[in-house]
Protein backbone atom coordinates (compact mmCIF):
# COMPACT_ATOMS: atom_id res chain seq x y z
CA UNK A 1 0.00 0.00 0.00
CA UNK A 2 1.51 3.13 -0.64
CA UNK A 3 1.36 6.76 -0.11
CA UNK A 4 -0.95 7.87 -2.66
CA UNK A 5 -3.83 5.22 -1.41
CA UNK A 6 -3.26 2.58 -3.29
CA UNK A 7 -3.16 -0.84 -2.58
CA UNK A 8 -2.14 -4.52 -4.23
CA UNK A 9 -2.64 -7.82 -3.01
CA UNK A 10 -2.50 -11.49 -3.81
CA UNK A 11 -4.04 -14.68 -2.31
CA UNK A 12 -3.91 -18.27 -2.43
CA UNK A 13 -1.04 -17.94 -4.81
CA UNK A 14 0.75 -20.65 -5.17
CA UNK A 15 4.55 -22.16 -6.31
CA UNK A 16 5.60 -18.10 -7.04
CA UNK A 17 8.22 -17.37 -4.89
CA UNK A 18 8.31 -13.66 -4.42
CA UNK A 19 3.78 -13.03 -3.97
CA UNK A 20 4.62 -9.53 -2.72
CA UNK A 21 5.81 -8.38 -5.84
CA UNK A 22 2.94 -9.90 -7.78
CA UNK A 23 1.09 -7.81 -5.33
CA UNK A 24 2.75 -4.60 -6.01
CA UNK A 25 2.26 -5.29 -9.70
CA UNK A 26 -1.94 -5.54 -9.00
CA UNK A 27 -1.44 -2.19 -7.59
CA UNK A 28 0.60 -0.57 -10.23
CA UNK A 29 -1.01 -2.40 -13.36
CA UNK A 30 -4.43 -3.49 -12.60
CA UNK A 31 -7.62 -1.49 -11.62
CA UNK A 32 -8.45 -4.04 -9.00
CA UNK A 33 -7.14 -4.30 -5.03
CA UNK A 34 -6.74 -7.99 -5.14
CA UNK A 35 -6.08 -11.13 -7.13
CA UNK A 36 -7.16 -14.47 -6.01
CA UNK A 37 -5.86 -18.35 -6.62
CA UNK A 38 -5.69 -19.14 -10.67
CA UNK A 39 -6.66 -15.75 -11.87
CA UNK A 40 -3.64 -14.16 -9.53
CA UNK A 41 -1.08 -17.02 -10.79
CA UNK A 42 -2.39 -16.42 -14.34
CA UNK A 43 -1.64 -12.68 -13.77
CA UNK A 44 2.01 -13.32 -12.46
CA UNK A 45 2.76 -15.70 -15.22
CA UNK A 46 2.00 -13.04 -18.02
CA UNK A 47 4.35 -10.82 -15.94
CA UNK A 48 7.25 -12.50 -16.16
CA UNK A 49 7.20 -14.41 -12.74
CA UNK A 50 8.42 -18.09 -12.55
CA UNK A 51 6.74 -21.00 -11.95
CA UNK A 52 8.45 -23.68 -9.21
CA UNK A 53 7.88 -25.98 -6.61
CA UNK A 54 8.11 -24.46 -3.37
CA UNK A 55 7.83 -27.21 -0.91
CA UNK A 56 10.80 -28.36 0.54
CA UNK A 57 11.69 -31.36 1.84
CA UNK A 58 11.38 -30.29 5.28
CA UNK A 59 8.19 -29.10 4.85
CA UNK A 60 7.42 -31.77 2.79
CA UNK A 61 8.39 -34.50 5.55
CA UNK A 62 6.62 -32.12 8.82
CA UNK A 63 3.66 -32.41 6.61
CA UNK A 64 4.00 -36.48 6.08
CA UNK A 65 4.32 -36.57 10.12
CA UNK A 66 1.37 -34.23 10.28
CA UNK A 67 -0.96 -36.48 8.16
CA UNK A 68 -1.01 -39.40 10.58
CA UNK A 69 -2.93 -37.93 13.62
CA UNK A 70 -4.30 -35.06 11.21
CA UNK A 71 -5.02 -33.27 14.03
CA UNK A 72 -6.83 -29.96 12.48
CA UNK A 73 -5.21 -27.78 15.20
CA UNK A 74 -3.41 -24.77 13.30
CA UNK A 75 -1.61 -22.96 16.02
CA UNK A 76 0.34 -19.66 15.46
CA UNK A 77 2.36 -19.16 18.62
CA UNK A 78 5.77 -17.73 19.13
CA UNK A 79 7.28 -20.62 17.06
CA UNK A 80 5.44 -20.56 14.57
CA UNK A 81 4.34 -17.68 12.49
CA UNK A 82 6.47 -15.92 9.92
CA UNK A 83 4.94 -12.69 8.39
CA UNK A 84 7.29 -10.31 7.43
CA UNK A 85 5.78 -6.35 7.64
CA UNK A 86 7.57 -3.45 6.79
CA UNK A 87 6.39 0.26 6.54
CA UNK A 88 8.89 3.04 5.32
CA UNK A 89 8.98 6.83 5.06
CA UNK A 90 10.75 8.43 2.67
CA UNK A 91 12.50 11.92 2.90
CA UNK A 92 9.65 13.92 2.18
CA UNK A 93 7.38 12.29 4.68
CA UNK A 94 5.46 9.99 2.49
CA UNK A 95 4.65 6.76 4.14
CA UNK A 96 4.23 2.73 2.40
CA UNK A 97 3.74 -0.59 3.83
CA UNK A 98 4.21 -3.86 2.94
CA UNK A 99 3.91 -7.50 4.18
CA UNK A 100 4.43 -10.83 3.26
CA UNK A 101 3.80 -14.69 4.70
CA UNK A 102 3.00 -18.13 3.93
CA UNK A 103 0.41 -18.12 6.32
CA UNK A 104 -0.57 -21.08 8.55
CA UNK A 105 0.81 -24.36 8.19
CA UNK A 106 -1.99 -27.19 8.35
CA UNK A 107 -5.20 -24.99 7.98
CA UNK A 108 -8.03 -26.22 5.80
CA UNK A 109 -7.72 -25.83 1.99
CA UNK A 110 -8.17 -21.81 0.91
CA UNK A 111 -7.69 -20.25 3.67
CA UNK A 112 -6.87 -16.85 3.89
CA UNK A 113 -4.78 -14.86 6.58
CA UNK A 114 -4.90 -11.26 7.53
CA UNK A 115 -1.59 -10.58 5.66
CA UNK A 116 -3.33 -9.90 1.82
CA UNK A 117 -6.48 -8.07 3.68
CA UNK A 118 -6.01 -4.09 3.54
CA UNK A 119 -6.81 -2.46 6.98
CA UNK A 120 -6.31 -6.06 8.42
CA UNK A 121 -3.00 -7.21 8.19
CA UNK A 122 -1.86 -3.94 6.86
CA UNK A 123 -3.08 -0.50 6.40
CA UNK A 124 -1.44 2.98 5.16
CA UNK A 125 -3.14 6.60 5.38
CA UNK A 126 -0.42 8.77 4.34
CA UNK A 127 -2.32 11.53 6.25
CA UNK A 128 -2.12 10.22 9.30
CA UNK A 129 0.34 6.46 9.67
CA UNK A 130 0.38 3.09 9.12
CA UNK A 131 0.44 -0.42 10.60
CA UNK A 132 1.38 -4.02 10.04
CA UNK A 133 0.12 -6.82 12.15
CA UNK A 134 1.59 -10.62 12.29
CA UNK A 135 0.65 -13.03 14.51
CA UNK A 136 -3.00 -15.07 14.01
CA UNK A 137 -4.87 -13.85 10.96
CA UNK A 138 -8.14 -14.49 12.09
CA UNK A 139 -7.78 -12.36 15.73
CA UNK A 140 -6.58 -9.95 13.48
CA UNK A 141 -9.37 -10.16 11.01
CA UNK A 142 -12.04 -9.92 13.26
CA UNK A 143 -10.97 -6.61 14.85
CA UNK A 144 -9.49 -5.05 11.47
CA UNK A 145 -5.75 -4.19 13.40
CA UNK A 146 -4.35 -2.03 11.27
CA UNK A 147 -6.91 -0.16 10.47
CA UNK A 148 -7.84 0.51 14.43
CA UNK A 149 -4.27 1.61 15.43
CA UNK A 150 -4.31 4.05 12.03
CA UNK A 151 -7.37 5.27 13.41
CA UNK A 152 -6.43 5.69 17.12
CA UNK A 153 -3.57 7.57 15.97
CA UNK A 154 -6.14 9.80 13.89
CA UNK A 155 -7.26 10.95 17.20
CA UNK A 156 -3.79 12.03 18.59
CA UNK A 157 -2.72 9.01 20.65
CA UNK A 158 1.14 7.89 19.73
CA UNK A 159 1.99 4.56 17.69
CA UNK A 160 2.65 2.74 20.77
CA UNK A 161 -0.29 3.64 22.37
CA UNK A 162 -2.46 2.70 19.73
CA UNK A 163 -0.57 -0.94 18.90
CA UNK A 164 -1.05 -1.42 22.93
CA UNK A 165 -5.04 -0.94 22.62
CA UNK A 166 -5.35 -2.93 19.38
CA UNK A 167 -3.70 -5.66 20.92
CA UNK A 168 -6.18 -5.01 23.76
CA UNK A 169 -9.08 -5.50 22.09
CA UNK A 170 -8.08 -8.72 20.92
CA UNK A 171 -6.92 -10.48 24.81
CA UNK A 172 -10.36 -8.68 26.00
CA UNK A 173 -12.47 -10.61 23.51
CA UNK A 174 -10.29 -14.16 23.64
CA UNK A 175 -10.26 -16.03 27.13
CA UNK A 176 -7.67 -18.06 24.96
CA UNK A 177 -5.25 -15.33 24.74
CA UNK A 178 -2.52 -17.18 26.00
CA UNK A 179 -2.17 -19.58 23.19
CA UNK A 180 -1.89 -17.39 20.14
CA UNK A 181 0.79 -14.76 19.03
CA UNK A 182 -0.55 -11.32 17.54
CA UNK A 183 1.94 -7.94 17.44
CA UNK A 184 1.21 -4.90 15.70
CA UNK A 185 3.78 -2.39 14.53
CA UNK A 186 2.78 1.44 14.12
CA UNK A 187 4.56 4.37 12.96
CA UNK A 188 2.77 8.35 12.30
CA UNK A 189 3.40 10.72 10.62
CA UNK A 190 6.04 12.62 12.71
CA UNK A 191 7.83 9.54 12.14
CA UNK A 192 7.16 8.00 15.72
CA UNK A 193 6.87 4.42 16.02
CA UNK A 194 5.98 1.87 18.11
CA UNK A 195 4.65 -1.73 18.85
CA UNK A 196 2.78 -3.94 21.49
CA UNK A 197 2.49 -8.26 21.34
CA UNK A 198 0.63 -10.26 22.93
CA UNK A 199 3.35 -12.82 23.83
CA UNK A 200 6.53 -11.73 24.89
CA UNK A 201 9.85 -12.48 22.75
CA UNK A 202 8.44 -10.30 19.38
CA UNK A 203 11.41 -7.66 18.35
CA UNK A 204 11.12 -5.18 15.37
CA UNK A 205 13.97 -3.52 13.55
CA UNK A 206 14.10 0.29 12.61
CA UNK A 207 15.96 1.77 10.12
CA UNK A 208 17.28 5.10 10.10
CA UNK A 209 20.14 7.70 8.93
CA UNK A 210 21.63 6.81 12.10
CA UNK A 211 21.95 2.80 12.02
CA UNK A 212 20.18 0.00 12.96
CA UNK A 213 18.37 -0.61 15.50
CA UNK A 214 16.64 -4.34 17.24
CA UNK A 215 14.08 -3.38 19.58
CA UNK A 216 11.80 -5.30 22.22
CA UNK A 217 8.54 -4.64 21.94
CA UNK A 218 6.67 -4.43 25.15
CA UNK A 219 3.61 -7.26 25.27
CA UNK A 220 0.40 -7.63 27.29
CA UNK A 221 1.87 -11.27 28.94
N1 LIG B 1 -0.66 -13.43 9.95
C1 LIG B 1 -0.43 -14.66 9.23
C2 LIG B 1 -1.72 -15.37 8.96
O1 LIG B 1 -2.55 -15.49 9.84
C3 LIG B 1 0.51 -15.60 9.88
C4 LIG B 1 1.78 -15.09 10.45
O2 LIG B 1 1.88 -13.98 10.95
O3 LIG B 1 2.73 -15.84 10.40
O4 LIG B 1 -1.87 -15.86 7.86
Amino acid sequence: MDEKNRAGSVTFLQEIIHPISVARLVMEKTPHVMLSGDGALQFALENGFDRQNLLTEKAKQAWEEWKVKSQYKPVINLENHDTVGLLAMDRMGNIAGGCSTSGLAYKLHGRVGDSPIIGAGLFVDNEVGACVATGLGEMVMRTLSSFLVVELMRNGISPRQACEEAIRRIVKRNQDFRDFQVAVIAINKSGEYGAYAIQPGFSFAIHTQSGNELINSESHL
